[in-house]
């Protein structure tokens, strides 16, 4: 019999959204779809997809580096941001090590942790999004590694002052990497100054995505802030050409399609406003959110809704694998979309 490592056959996988057509409402894509520029971009670096990609994607963090008015070797670009948590816990993380990770919130921190054969504390959220006292005491009692922070949080939306974040930076031991995934950001109008962050801590990792505001999920392109020892490590290690050329040439047309990103928050602010008032009406306890997902306590099981829902041709997602059985998560879509929701949701509750 042939035998993977051990830490494998205690690891769950990653649960995907469900693809499909219609209205998707249920991986918290944009639904005004890729940055034209961005498709521009990519579709002129097609003609160069015989040349190796440059490993570090230069151009690309060259422009990142303009944005955040730091230097580029600041930023590593990953395939996805997933690429990046993966390799953080690959260069960082032993055996038995431990890692701090909020619940409920996205499930990959788990993943990578429990993939090195590492252990997750796990701490609660507190009021939606995370309990930062309870999170550092975890720090200092476990001596964990790595700590993972969602803000906007996945799958609540909530968010933290950048008070609490300084207060909690204080107490976190230098020894444990704090990794702020920012992969909502841009859709939180709450004044928190990230770009200032990153040469204040040294032991402090932002990571980002071009997957939800920027419309290139399918790109796979996402990346990392920090200060550059950090990095080293993970560019020793990394697969020299996960970011693909064209991806990296999108992400640049991405960054200057200001026209999308300013249609792109505009769309999820009305779309979130008009799903909160929704749950009011129907007397649903629903999370005021900072990114461009609601979630919605249905009072009965979600994969239930859920299912009917898609009958119905709408998919959201059922957050039974996040730890919450009665809730769903709506992506907030175009208008028509959002109003195609309600009138399905409408119908199944019967209200
Ligand atoms: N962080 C959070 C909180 C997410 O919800 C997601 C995607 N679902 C990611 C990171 C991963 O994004 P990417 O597509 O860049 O790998």
């Amino acid at each position: 019999m042939i035998k993977t490592r051990a830490a494998l056959a205690r690891m769950k996988p990653y649960v995907p959204g469900k693809m499909g057509e219609g209205v998707k409402l249920n991986q918290n894509e944009n639904p005004l779809g890729a940055a034209p520029k961005a498709l521009a971009a990519a579709q002129e670096a097609l003609a160069g997809a015989f040349r190796y990609p440059d490993p570090t994607a230069t151009a690309l963090r060259e422009r990142l580096a303009g944005l955040w008015t730091l230097p580029a070797d600041h930023f590593l670009v990953g395939n996805g941001s997933d690429e990046i948590f993966r390799l953080l816990a690959e260069a960082f993380l032993e055996e038995g090590d431990r890692t701090v990770i909020p619940a409920t919130s996205f499930s990959y921190y788990r993943i990578v942790t429990e993939l090195m054969g590492a252990e997750p504390v796990v701490v609660d959220l507190q009021a939606g999004t995370m309990d930062l006292p309870a999170m550092a005491t975890a720090a200092k009692e476990s001596g964990a590694k790595l700590l993972f922070l969602c803000r906007p949080n996945n799958p609540t939306g909530g968010i933290f002052p950048i008070e609490a974040f300084e207060r909690f930076m204080a107490e976190v031991p230098a020894e444990t990497i704090v990794v702020l995934d920012e992969a909502y950001r841009e859709f939180d109008p709450s004044d928190f100054p990230s770009e200032q962050l990153v040469p204040r801590y040294p032991n402090l990792i932002i990571t980002r995505t071009f997957s939800k505001l920027h419309g290139l999920a399918a790109l796979r392109l996402g990346y990392g802030v920090a200060q550059p020892a950090i990095w080293a490590p993970l560019l020793a290690i990394r697969d020299p050409f996960s970011i693909n050329a064209v991806a990296a040439a999108a992400g640049i047309g991405a960054l200057a399609d200001e026209a999308h990103i300013e249609a792109s928050i505009e769309l999820v602010e009305e779309g979130r406003t008009f799903l909160y008032e929704l749950c009011a009406e129907l007397g649903l306890t629903f999370e005021r959110s900072a990114a461009n997902f609601v979630l919605i306590d249905v009072g009965r099981p979600a994969t239930e809704i859920a299912a009917a829902l898609e009958e119905r041709g709408v998919l959201v997602r059922p957050c039974a694998s996040f730890g919450l059985p009665n809730a769903i998560r709506v992506t907030v879509g175009r208008p028509a979309e959002n109003e195609a929701f309600v009138r399905a949701l409408r119908a199944i509750l019967a209200v």
